[in-house]
């Protein structure tokens, strides 16, 4: 999952994401596929700091940092942000990456 091709939201093509994120694959469904995360990553990607450490256990909440860098950099921007951004987007609106 190293070297993945991924688009940013002006179309340029991210290379190299260099995140080892134990939740990585779940991440990558969802923006791949609109699969339901689970508490902790929701919050995560709603850009909900408290909830997002409420609901880590403690190996993510050791990286977290990692987590949000890979979210900032490598997770298209119509994916998450908000509550409402994640819900559309499991609902299957927004573009697709
Ligand atoms: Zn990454």
């Amino acid at each position: 999952m190293g070297d993945q091709i991924r688009r940013t939201d002006n179309g340029e093509v991210m290379l190299g994401c260099s995140h080892t994120l134990p939740l990585h694959d779940a991440i990558d469904q969802y923006v791949d596929a609109r699969v339901p995360i689970g508490g902790f990553l929701t919050a995560l990607l709603e850009n909900n700091l408290v909830e997002t450490f409420g609901r880590a256990d403690s190996t993510n909440e050791s990286m977290l940092r990692e987590y949000v860098e890979h979210v900032y950099w490598c997770v298209p921007s119509t994916c998450w942000g908000s509550p409402e951004k994640v819900q559309a987007w499991l609902r299957g609106e927004g573009m697709a990456s």
